[in-house]
């Protein structure tokens, strides 16, 4: 079997049409949503990041405040900051990009974000209402990876999925969510990590694999079953002396192989990544609805 390539770039961009014409709705009623960005020090992984998504912001009408503050800030600055946004009626989502300098405390800057405003969903409140299954803000690369494959129209219910990662930004979030009762979760779960003791018989169970482990190429075509899903969310750069950089980027799946044996699979980069930028959009405009009253 030869399976059929899932490209987040072209999901994600179905999405972001979709944004744009409800920013304009949203605009037409007085209501812009608004992004506050804060990023602390001189990471140039980190700068390019935010610069992206102040860029995708940009892109679909959002608008985003930009704060860039020195690495020697203190604390007590940057909770003063996100305590600022937190009251202004401008901000409807709050992005603090990680890492933050060693002196500060980044569960206790993340705790502080309101969790109205917490549009990365990592805030211990959103994650308790996700778990239980209340409305809340999803993480942003679990969520990008449920909506890729609902809007692929590959079923989840009753489907056996295997989560390789344990993570609370990734691997815990995306089996907690497939898991739910909704139409497009339902399914049984399996998480792996490095406790597991044997991976391979997990995966060869699996009907949907999702990779989390941030592990190049660990996924064998022998490790999954002929027809699978696979979901790539790794993000691994490798060295690669024929490339500018020097490097070359791959996911957690040995894409070559497994593609010959799964039914779908996701490729690193143009897979969940543009995924997680999207969801990011989409919690952003929730928010604004959300805090002004709009269905
Ligand atoms: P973490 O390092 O926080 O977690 C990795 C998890 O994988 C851990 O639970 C670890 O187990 C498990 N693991 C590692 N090696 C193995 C192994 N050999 N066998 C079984 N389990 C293993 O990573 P993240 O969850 O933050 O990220 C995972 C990957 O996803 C990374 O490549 C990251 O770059 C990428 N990523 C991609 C995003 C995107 O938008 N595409 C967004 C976020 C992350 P244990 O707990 O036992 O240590």
């Amino acid at each position: 079997m030869l399976a059929e390539i899932i490209s987040g770039n072209e999901i994600s961009q179905d999405i972001r049409t979709e944004l744009k014409l409800e920013v304009q709705k949203l605009k037409e009623k007085g209501i812009v949503p608004g992004l506050g960005v804060i990023l602390v020090g001189d990471d140039p992984a980190s700068r390019s990041y935010v610069t992206a998504k102040e860029r995708d912001c940009e892109e679909v009408g959002i608008y985003s405040d930009d704060n860039r503050l020195p690495e020697t800030t203190s604390e007590a600055d940057l909770l003063a900051l996100v305590e600022k946004m937190n009251n202004d009626p401008k901000i409807h989502g709050i992005l603090v990009q990680l890492p933050v300098p060693k002196h500060i405390d980044s569960d206790k800057v993340l705790n502080a974000i309101s969790p109205e405003k917490d549009v990365d969903g990592f805030h211990p409140i959103n994650v308790g209402r996700m778990v239980t299954g209340q409305e809340a803000f999803l993480p942003c690369t679990p969520n990008g990876v449920l909506e890729m494959l609902k809007r692929k129209g590959l079923e989840t219910s009753g489907k056996k999925v295997v989560v390789v990662g344990r993570s609370n930004i990734v691997g815990k979030p995306v089996a907690n969510l497939l898991l739910g009762r909704g139409k497009n979760a339902n399914a049984t779960v399996t998480i792996c990590h490095t406790g597991t003791a044997d991976l391979k018989a997990e995966t060869l169970q699996a009907d949907i694999i999702i990779a989390a482990a941030g592990q190049p190429n660990m996924i064998k075509a022998d490790m999954v079953r002929e027809g699978a899903i696979v979901i790539d969310v790794g993000v691994n750069r490798i060295e690669d002396s024929s490339k500018k950089s020097g490097f070359r980027l791959c996911g957690d799946v040995e894409f070559d192989t497994v593609k010959e044996k799964a039914s779908y699979i996701t490729p690193v980069p143009g897979g969940v990544g543009p995924m997680t930028r999207t969801m990011l959009l989409f919690n952003i405009v929730k928010s604004a609805k959300k805090h002004n009253g709009v269905k």
